[in-house]
């Protein structure tokens, strides 16, 4: 049996549904490829979180991280589940508004926002901007002066913890483009410039220390430094945060091999280590802030695809192209992450053949799954890839002039179209004759 996550199960035809909805029957109407996001799933992903923190008594805020896939329909359920977001340029914020999302539960992260996006996040009334570098300093300041207001921000602290995870998603660490660095005394003066500034209220500070971390012991020692640094800063500056926020990163299952720990289990480590560190350094126990990204959406979608040509090189490998790959879900091309999927309409086939799933992508490196087991497939078979919300199609791009698939959200035996296929047309659409 594959691994099925959320409301996924077969219905006595041997297909896959989702969300009490038969995905053959969704390829069907809304054509493929097509990312199929479970709403029940999203939605207790987002529970898991949100009431942990209520349920130990702790103040807190939990923001979504837009970038793993976001659309109005997102927001909309975003804002049902009493969630932040976070957004990292003028595109995700003006999305996001248009969404529904109050202002005030928006975040602006970002290493380099522009002078024009940052004055429309201010005139937007956002509710935080985390502050990344000394040019945002004064570019913000200059702005807020301008317009004569204030901004509630946050500064984002690169604490020199290592999580254990892939180079490229990792940004906790001194060497990084994110952040100020705190061994070389930048996050100090950081600090004294936004405090020295009345237009900047500053609430906290944050810190990112990487993604798809599976155990709660990098979110603990990054606790422990950011503790310690703030605590330095009382003493010094007399400075007390009232806001720790401690980022994104909690992983997700993607195949058999990963194991992360669930919502509530993180959520109760970082409240446990804050509370611990509090009271040896006798600093007041401040509001706690998470972003998921990944752990909130990645479970809840998978892209079913259309199984088109297949090519034997005997005692070499079997090829089978699907209709999308690495325009819908760049990230195996990317940094080798790996997936798992599953013919979804007739499971009890047995599994016998090795395979490699590629895209139809001008690309040696448009590889979706490297090895997979399947069972022998004709054209127009179904190939469902499990796992895809995050960061799948909010990477989508149109190489090759293919279309960006639609995506369809599921949820108690309804289906509802949250973005619409391409077309021919929107692809030209840009173009000056
Ligand atoms: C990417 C990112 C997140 C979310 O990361 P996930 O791995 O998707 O949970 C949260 N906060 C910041 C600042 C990020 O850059």
């Amino acid at each position: 049996m594959p691994l099925l996550f959320g409301t996924a199960k077969f219905n006595e035809q041997e297909h896959l549904t989702i969300g009490g909805c038969d995905t053959v029957v969704l390829a069907e109407k809304y054509g493929t490829p097509l990312f199929v996001y479970d709403v029940a799933h999203i939605r207790e992903r987002a529970r898991g979180f949100k009431q942990t923190f209520n349920s130990l008594g702790v103040k807190n805020k939990v923001i979504y991280a837009s970038k793993a896939f976001c659309c109005l329909a997102m927001y909309k359920l975003l804002e049902e589940e009493e969630l932040g977001c976070d957004v990292v340029s003028g595109g995700e914020l003006y999305t996001a508004i248009k969404g529904g999302m109050s202002p005030e539960n928006i975040e602006f992260h970002g290493n380099n926002k522009t002078k024009e996006e940052l004055s429309y996040a201010v005139d937007q009334n956002v509710g935080m901007i985390i502050i990344d570098n000394f040019y945002e300093i004064d570019l913000l300041s200059t702005i807020l002066k301008e317009k004569g207001k204030q901004q509630k921000v946050m500064f984002r602290i690169t604490p020199g913890v290592d999580a254990e995870t892939h180079e490229y998603i990792l940004t906790g660490q001194v060497d990084s483009k994110f952040g100020f660095d705190v061994m070389s005394g930048q996050a100090t003066d950081a600090l004294e410039k936004i405090l020295a500034d009345e237009n900047l209220l500053l609430k906290g500070a944050h810190c990112h220390i990487g993604s798809q971390i599976f155990s709660a012991e990098g979110f603990l020692a990054a606790v422990e430094k950011m503790l310690l640094i703030l605590n330095d800063w009382k003493k010094t500056f007399g400075y007390t945060v009232d806001i720790l926020n401690m980022g994104g990163g909690f992983g997700v299952q993607y195949t058999e091999a990963d194991d992360p720990l669930e919502p509530e289990a993180f959520v109760k480590a970082i409240v446990n280590g804050v509370k611990g560190q509090c009271e040896l350094l006798d600093y007041a126990f401040p509001e706690i802030w998470i972003e998921p990204g990944r752990s909130i959406i990645a479970e809840a979608g998978t892209t079913i695809y259309s199984i088109g040509s297949q090519k034997v090189i005997p005692d070499v490998r079997h090829y089978v192209s699907v209709d999308g790959g690495m325009g819908d879900n760049i990230r195996p091309a990317l940094y080798d992450a790996v997936y798992d999927g599953f013919l979804a309409n007739r499971i009890s086939t047995e599994a016998t053949q090795e395979s490699r799933i590629v895209g139809k992508y001008c690309e040696s490196g448009d590889v979706l799954i490297k090895n997979i087991e399947l069972p022998p497939m004709n054209p127009e078979d179904l190939f469902a890839m499990t796992s895809t919300g995050a960061y799948g199609y909010s990477m989508a791009n149109n190489y090759n002039r293919n279309l960006k698939p639609a995506v369809v959200f599921v949820e108690n035996g309804q289906d509802k179209l949250a973005i619409r296929r391409e077309t021919f047309e929107d692809l030209i659409a840009l173009d000056c004759e």
